[in-house]
């Protein structure tokens, strides 16, 4: 995938004019179950509503799919596994900023960074957990995002949803660039009061925003066009 260098796109130029939702109708009462490929998609795809729904006091719980080993393959210093450890860390700082009243619980699947596929092994192991958690609704990465990792998340939320009788929506990251076919039911949240939550979650990301941190040409980082549009803009939810 290569990463856009600026915020522009055909979700974005519908999201101008799609309607609002609320957080009660994206997160009811109970568990918030988010399906992430990658530590960092909960921040910048749906921070800020993960933050709102905390702040009504749902519980959230989120399926790591990846631990985001593959942002930086050429590292020189770190190696996969202190590379997993480091984005693990700024994962939980993250989300002490965005649910900083309750504990986020998390079940791990430890794919393969950049080349999962779904695949009915991992509902049998998210099935048990959402179960345990009293999931009320499933969020994933949106199914048009140009990326695997967010394809299997999405093939993967909506069954869980399915199983459970839920609702399941799920939120764009990368779709939200380029020129897309329009999903029907693209909504957008926004929580002004919230900007700041979700920025110093952003900034726990440091490996994936300042390329001085890790030692890698080929490595990953976030335009830094993109890393304002992220924190500022709405966010973009799709209904089922
Ligand atoms: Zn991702």
């Amino acid at each position: 995938m290569s990463v856009p260098q600026y915020p522009v796109g055909s979700l974005l130029t519908a999201a101008e004019t799609a309607n609002r939702v609320e957080i009660d109708t994206l997160a009811p009462d109970g568990t918030v179950l988010i399906i992430a490929p990658h530590p960092d998609d909960e921040t910048f795809g749906c921070g800020l509503a993960l933050a709102a729904a905390a702040l009504r006091n749902r519980r959230i719980a989120i399926v790591l799919l990846t631990d985001g080993e593959g942002s930086h393959p050429n590292a020189s210093k770190l190696g996969p596994k202190k590379l997993a450890d480091l984005r693990s860390n700024e994962f939980v700082r993250a989300l002490s900023f965005l649910a900083p009243m309750g504990e986020v619980n998390v079940l791990r699947l430890h794919l393969p960074d950049g080349k999962s596929r779904y695949h009915r092994s991992q509902l049998l192991r998210v099935l048990p957990f959402s179960l345990a958690q009293s999931a009320s609704v499933v969020w994933s990465t949106w199914r048009g995002d140009p990326h695997c990792d967010h394809e299997t998340a999405a093939a993967l939320g909506l069954e869980v949803a399915r199983r459970l009788s839920v609702p399941f929506w799920s939120f764009a990251v990368w779709g939200r660039f380029g020129k897309r076919a329009i999903p029907t039911g693209l909504q957008t949240f926004h929580a002004p009061g919230l900007v700041d939550l979700k920025c110093k979650a952003i900034a726990a990301y440091r490996s994936q925003t300042d390329p001085q941190v890790i030692d890698d040409p080929n490595g990953f980082t976030m335009p830094a066009s993109l890393v304002t549009h992220f924190a500022t803009h709405p966010e973009l939810f799709i209904r089922g």
